[in-house]
Order: structure tokens, then sequence, then C-alpha cells
């Protein structure tokens, strides 16, 4: 079968298939230079594995108590090597990217302490761990008080709003990398550095500590090699390449970590117990993993970037710019646009591609949302996902693709519900 057949037998029609191509043939420097960070990446993680001495005997799992879990200990220092950080924490016990937040926050402010957030609003689940909406056990009903600098009308920070806002009870700082679901721009490692370097010159105690979720791997550098003291994660993403079933890492400063470990687990524990019951060989094969899977992903995201905005949508980051994570916006304008876009990314997927995905009321948010997700790993993002909610604008985040011969198929399956659907018109060759 001729390779435009066997896409015709899945459903991706000739025309759909030759626009894909036309749109492709453009990006072919980009894709290179995405492929130069990978190569750097994957060296980076390598050396690390190989500075650390990884072995088979690490793979073992644990059970109980978990002393002594050498495969642990290991992968934890592996992840400190690979983020040039002091020390890391990584563990199935950290059951999300929020939580891995939570224990970060809470770990390392005490009563009468101020957090001041420097990057506009936190990502939405942060808000009832910091207590900006009332959460149950949140910062706020602990003593902590909490402070916001909104980012500046170009993403840029606001160097003299920080400066006001830091007091003598500031005693953490917060950067979030990626815009989440925010219009803003997505910050680079070097922008955080900046501002890393900006807060430490007004007090050096200040902790900095930034939520990595989504950048890994998109750069050569993290925020630990630009002065961040913690840098906070989760392995359903792009650190756990699509093979970590659960878990979170947070990486940096040796006082800061074993901070995070004694609230993880419990004072005078830390970082000592923590069964880890036969997940360690994905953690460290994920690892191994990641720079290539961000690099797919990230050629899907600018891959629909560039299809949708040929098509006449507006598209956030835009065709041309440089990127800093895996999330690529989409807006439609209408509800048919979301709702058919999602379908086509469920029907491109390896799990439940017969499923056709419909709007709900799902708790959390104040309007129906929309999810096309067929993964692996329940709720994985580092796999090919979608979801919008629909309100005005009417646009989809999107992001994801373990492989980028799978994110461009289901790139091309959106196009095609929507073609089908009438809402999207292919443009004729220029
Ligand atoms: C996903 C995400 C989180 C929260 O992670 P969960 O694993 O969904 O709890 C926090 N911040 C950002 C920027 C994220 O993208």
């Amino acid at each position: 079968m001729k390779r435009e057949e066997l896409y015709k037998s899945m459903g991706v029609d000739q025309e759909v298939l030759a626009y894909g191509r036309r749109i492709e043939k453009k990006l072919k420097e980009r894709f290179e230079a995405i492929d130069e960070t990978a190569e750097y990446n994957q060296l980076k993680v390598l050396k690390a594995m190989q500075d650390n001495r990884v072995s088979d005997v690490h793979f073992a799992a644990t059970t109980g108590y978990g002393y002594n879990d050498l495969g642990r200990d290991t992968l934890e220092a592996v992840y400190a090597s690979a983020f040039h950080a002091e020390a890391g924490l990584v563990r199935p016990q950290i059951t999300c990217g929020t939580h891995a937040l939570a224990v970060a926050l809470a770990a390392n402010l005490r009563p009468g302490d101020e957090l001041l957030a420097i990057s506009g609003k936190p990502y939405d689940t942060l808000e009832e761990v910091i207590g900006i909406r009332p959460g149950n056990g949140s910062l706020a009903e602990y003593g902590v008080t909490y402070r916001q600098v909104d980012l500046k009308d170009d993403s840029g920070f606001d160097f003299e709003g920080i400066r006001a806002a830091v007091t003598e009870r500031t005693r953490m700082v917060h950067i979030q990398r990626s815009k989440g679901y925010q219009t803003r721009r997505t910050l680079s490692v070097q922008d955080i550095g900046e501002a890393v370097t900006f807060v430490k010159s007004i007090d050096p105690s200040i902790i900095c500590m930034v939520d990595n979720c989504y950048g890994e791997f998109v750069e050569r550098i993290e925020p630990t090699d630009v002065g961040a003291d913690l840098c906070v994660g989760s392995l359903i993403k792009n650190p756990g390449g699509g093979l970590a079933p659960t878990g979170g890492y947070i990486v940096g400063k040796e006082p800061y970590v074993e901070n995070c470990a004694y609230r993880l687990t419990s004072p005078g524990l830390g970082k000592e117990v923590g069964a880890t019951m036969g997940v360690l060989q994905s953690f460290y094969q994920g690892f191994f993993l990641a720079p290539t899977v961000t690099a797919g992903a990230l050629k899907g995201a600018i891959f629909a970037a560039n299809v949708y905005e040929g098509l006449g949508f507006d598209v956030l980051p835009d065709g041309s710019e440089d990127r800093h994570d895996i999330i690529q916006a989409i807006t439609f304008g209408t509800p048919e646009g979301v709702v058919g876009f999602c379908r086509g990314i469920q029907a491109a997927a390896p799990v439940d591609s017969y499923v056709e995905p419909e709007p709900w009321a799902m708790p959390g948010y104040d309007s129906d949302v929309i999810m096309a997700a067929g993964a692996f790993v329940q709720g994985s993002s580092i796999e090919l996902s979608a979801d919008g909610p629909i309100k005005p604008p009417y646009a989809v985040y999107f992001q994801g693709g373990l492989t980028w011969e799978h994110a461009r198929f289901g790139i091309l399956m959106s196009l095609q519900k929507l073609k089908e659907a009438g809402l999207a018109r292919i443009p004729g060759e220029a």
C-alpha cells in the first residue's frame, strides 16, 4: 500500500495530506534546530546517567518503608546532574505537578512569611494551594501571605513592580515558565535568569522557585542553570518521556530540596523512606527518552501553528515564534471548531480512538469543557492531547505527541474533521 493510501484508509484524504506536506516543507530548518537541541539534551541526560553509574540493579523494586532504595537515590542524583542542581527529589509519591509545587511551597514557607509571584497569577490549581481561592489546608490557612506582580503587556517582568513588592517578609518568589492557559508569552530560561538575578540583588536570601511544567528539554538550559533555587515539574509531562506512569520532581539547592523531602514524607524521615514498587525503570527510561519525545511534541506544536495559521485562524504562539514550552493555542471562534478539532485528535489516538468526546461541566471550570485524550497513561499531556473550554474566544489548547509522526497524524486528522464539517477551507497552492 502506498503511504497516501494508508492515510486515506485511516481517514485523511489527499487534499489534507498534500496541504500538510506543503506546510512541513517550510519547516525544515526549524525542525533541524529542534533536532540539534534534542541531540544536546540527549547527551546531557546520558552523561548524567553515566556519571552516576546507573546499573540494572537500580531498577529493582522496593516495598514497605523503602529504606536504602539505591535505585531511587541514584535516580535523584541523575536528575540533579542533568539539571546541574545540588539535589533532587523524584518520587512516585509526588502525585502530580500541583502536588510537587505544593510540597515545594509548603516545605520552604513558615507562618508570617510572604510568597511573591512575579510572573502574574499562577496556574489555576495553585490558587487553592496558595489560598487565592479558599482551599482546605492552603498556605493562607497557615498564615503565609501572598502577593503578585503581573507581567507587563509585552510579557516581560515588571522589575520596578517587583522591587516595590518585596518586603522583609518575602521568603519565596514564584515564577511560572509556561503560559499555562493564559494568553501571555511563555518565558525563556534566559528571561527567568534575569528575574532571578534581579530578585537576588534585592535580597539574596529569597528562595526563587520555578514552575517548570511543559518546559523541560525545550531549550538547552533549565532554570537551575540560571540561578533558580528550586525547579519543579510533573513526570506525566516532558521529563517522564511518556513512560513514567505517575510522579513529580523537585531539583535545586540542597537545603531547600531537603525541606521538600521532610514535607513530602515526615519530619525526621525525609528522603530516607518511600518505596518505589517497581516503577523506577520507567522513570529512568522515560527520562532517557524525554529529550527526543519533547522534540517530537515541539515539532507537532509548530506544525499545528503553521497549519492553522495558513487556514486563517489565530494561533499562539504564531507560526514563526521561538518556543519555550510545548503548548499550542488555536482560536476557532466557534464551539463547533473546538469540538471538531478535539474529535480529530481523539480519532487519531492509539487508545480509545473510537470514542467521540463531548463537552461537559467539569468540576473547577466555569463553562463546559471538551477534552481529547487517548493516552497510555491517564491524563498524560506529553501524549497527544487537546482541550478547550466552550466559551469565547473558543480556543483549544493542544500539546504532546510521543512521536512527531503521531503528532502530525493527529493534526491532519483534526483538519480533516474540520474540513468535513465545513469549518475549514484548505487554500490552493500558492
Ligand atoms: C500542568 C501544570 C501544572 C500542574 O500540574 P498537574 O500535574 O496537572 O497537577 C502546574 N503548572 C503548569 C504551568 C502546568 O502546565
